[in-house]
């Protein structure tokens, strides 16, 4: 059996081992056993079902909540030369006419399927009059109600287990707490399955936690290592999701809004984008997540902070699925344990509820003073042990200096005791400082026998003690919305002088500058670059004509290892992982041709033309464009006319004209009787008005109306 899910796994996947668990699942699976998988996100779940389905008599059945993630895995297997078909509610009574016939004839070996559909009398009715081979559950966390993924459907298909009793199934998440895992269990029937568990680390991602001091510009020291690299930001606000992706764009960085505000085809047309564009940076709040099957993301940065390790580790969880690095990065304050604090005791929900997500926000915050190795704090949340600091995190690379902070962090609290529990932080810090101001004299603070003693500390200093004594919990936040202090029941041991405190130590603004700058190494180094490109222009050509996103074409890391290699022949390209015998038969060639340098020059023009279109989508100028890509005006300009000519782009995108002065332009062009004259003919009217460029880009566009 193993002989033969290897051969598979070769000849139509293009890989030469399995990984972790894969083997042992697919023997059970193939053999006619149930199984639980539990394995994080980039751990390989989808061969998993995939082999197996190859591998057993009949149709393999798959359940998937979303239909992006379906159309996703059905264009990847397309690819690999597999019979697979979606059903979903996009199709006409014809097509899926057409299907159930091809089903019927035996045609197809997998069928995905939302489960509100699979649980259709009529659809379970068809299925029994089939063979079926293999039922898989993916998400399979959506069917417990505590998540956050609940999707009631999931409920009915505990049915299938007296439907179809001598079909296996297998259930899939990378969701893996206790609790959860019991309920999948209970409510899919699934008591003799064989439980598989996984590591749940992710060993490819550098995770960074940094004070947040200029949050803006942090950023763009992380993203300057990273340009062309797609990512995600995430913010709380819609408001700030906006104003971030507009700094970005600005600044060079093609970056797109998405959250829950956006008109859903927008939203839909931004997610669409970048899935299928290469170096798109998608900022968003958590409204973005779920259905995002992208391998290729490079970093996940959060702007602000999530409201617990749960949420914390899913989302950094998007970043790397495809394995190579990737860079989980945060800059956090005490601005954001204020907010969370004041949002959570607002919220809704029986005192209970508020204790555990208090709970869970402490684990947070603890996560963020961690003093320890970071994987290994997060990892023991979850229940694993890792034995050794991963030395792949920044406490672990930077080190952490720790500093007694008892003395100091006593004068803290009896500030804020005496000033009466009510102040915010800038108030605390001018009394510790002595700085006498009217904020100070109108209660007379400047009385206060604190007032003053503070000053072996600076203002950055103490600001760093309050949030970390906030953090841990010995201050809380006063919840009336003025963000003001006092003290908790916990600090009193402390002031009592019984404990002392050890404080991690914040790096200088220049150490921390750097440090953000160097993380996970870059993919390709400057050398490569070139032909890195040719190849992923390639790639985005075969995409664009297939009508698929990039990665399922060929993944990042097959690219990267065609790079390394350098295979010269069919033979050798046979050789790279992730070159099965279809993937082989249709693209070997061309990307042989690219790899010997036959051609090259083609994708590198298409390679320009495709990231101005995004660059201008993105909302840059021309100026900023040209910068970008290290060309000439001039040039970005006649390549923005083309695209509008194609229309790839609307006026509108590429450049941002005052009305009245298109509208003269517009006349200018359309004076005459018959065919558009040409630049030439009008130039000398808009002379020292507007560039040249702008009116061949405004003829394209009227030429472009005109076609259609
Ligand atoms: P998950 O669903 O668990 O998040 P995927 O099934 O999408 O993960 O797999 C993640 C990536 O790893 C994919 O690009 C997949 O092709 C690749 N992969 C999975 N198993 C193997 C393997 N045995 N060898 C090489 N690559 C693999
Ligand atoms: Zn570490």
């Amino acid at each position: 059996m193993l002989d033969q899910a290897l051969r598979i796994l070769k000849d139509v996947f293009g890989y030469d081992a399995f990984r972790g668990n894969q083997a042992a699942i697919i023997e059970r699976v193939a053999a006619g056993g149930d199984a639980l998988v539990l394995m994080p996100t980039g751990g390989g779940k989808s061969l998993c079902f995939q082999v197996p389905a190859l591998l057993r008599e009949g149709l393999t059945v798959v359940v998937s909540p979303l239909i992006a993630l379906m159309d996703d895995q059905v264009a990847t297997l397309d690819e690999l030369g597999v019979a697979a078909v979606a059903l979903n509610s996009t199709l006409d009574a014809e097509a899926q006419r057409e299907i159930a016939e091809r089903i019927r004839r035996g045609e197809i070996k997998m069928l995905y399927l939302a489960p509100e559909r699979l649980v259709q009398p009529r659809m379970l009715a068809f299925l029994q009059r089939l063979q079926i081979g293999l039922f898989a559950i993916d998400e399979a966390h959506c069917v417990s109600q505590w998540g956050h993924d609940f999707r009631p459907e999931y409920l009915q298909l505990g049915q299938l287990a007296e439907l179809f009793p001598n079909v296996p199934r297998i259930a899939l998440t990378a969701t893996a707490d206790m609790r959860t895992r019991e309920e999948i269990v209970q409510r899919l029937h699934l008591e003799n399955a064989e439980r598989f568990l996984s590591s749940f680390d992710r060993p490819n991602i550098f995770y960074r936690i940094l004070p947040k001091d200029q949050p803006r510009k942090q950023l763009l020291a992380f993203l300057a290592a990273r340009r062309g690299d797609a990512g995600i930001v995430y913010c709380l606000s819609r408001k700030k999701v906006e104003e971030v992706a507009a700094f970005l764009s600005e600044q060079g960085y093609p970056a797109l809004p998405y959250h829950a505000g956006l008109a859903n085809d927008l939203r839909a047309y931004h997610q669409k984008r970048f899935l299928n564009e290469e170096g798109l940076i998608m900022v968003a709040t958590i409204a973005f997540g779920m259905g995002i099957d992208k391998p290729n993301v490079r970093f996940v940065a959060h702007l602000d902070l999530p409201k617990s390790l749960e949420a914390y580790y899913q989302e950094t969880g998007r970043a790397g699925r495809d394995g190579l690095p990737a860079d989980a990065w945060m800059a956090y304050g005490l601005q954001d344990v204020i907010f969370l604090k004041q949002m959570l005791s607002n919220s809704e929900g029986d005192e209970r509820h508020k204790r555990v997500e208090q709970h869970k926000l402490d684990a947070m915050l603890a996560l963020c003073e961690e003093t320890r190795c970071r994987r290994q704090a997060l990892l023991a949340y979850f229940d694993e042990d890792m034995p050794q600091p991963c030395g792949h995190c920044d406490n672990c690379v930077d080190g952490v200096q720790t500093w007694d902070a008892t003395e100091p962090a006593r004068q803290a609290l009896s500030a804020i005791y005496r000033s009466g529990q009510r102040y915010g932080v800038g108030h605390l810090v001018d009394i510790l400082l002595g700085r006498e101001n009217d904020k100070i004299r109108a209660p007379g603070h400047q009385h206060l026998a604190v007032f003053g003693m503070g000053k072996a500390l600076n203002e950055g200093e103490w600001r760093t003690l309050f949030r970390q004594l906030v953090a841990r919990g010995l201050a809380d936040v006063d919840l009336d919305g003025y963000g003001g202090l006092r003290l908790s029941d916990s600090c009193r041991p402390l002031l009592r002088g019984e404990v002392s405190l050890q404080l991690r130590r914040d790096l200088k603004p220049q150490q921390a500058a750097k440090a953000s700058g160097s993380s996970a190494s870059q993919l390709v180094r400057v050398d490569e670059r070139e032909q890195w490109e040719a190849l992923r222009a390639l790639r985005r050509k075969l995409a664009e004509e297939h009508g698929v996103p990039p990665y399922v074409i060929f993944p990042d890391a097959t690219l990267l290892e065609m790079l390394r290699s350098r295979p010269a022949s069919l033979s050798d390209m046979a050789q790279v992982s992730g070159v099965g015998a279809r993937k082989l038969e249709r693209y070997g060639e061309a990307f042989l041709e690219v790899l010997n340098g036959a051609a090259e020059t083609t994708p590198v023009v298409a390679d320009l033309r495709h990231e101005l279109v995004s660059l201008a989508r993105a909302g840059m100028t021309p100026l900023q464009i040209a910068s970008q890509l290290k060309c000439s005006e001039k040039n970005v300009y006649s390549l923005l006319a083309e695209a509008i000519g194609h229309q790839q782009l609307s006026l509108e995108q590429a450049l941002d004209l005052p009305q009245d002065l298109l509208g003269e332009i517009q006349d200018a062009f359309l004076d005459g009787e018959g065919e558009l004259p040409p630049v030439a003919a009008i130039a000398e009217q808009f002379a020292g008005r507007v560039e040249d460029g702008v009116l061949h880009c405004v003829r394209a566009a009227l030429q472009a109306e005109f076609e259609v």
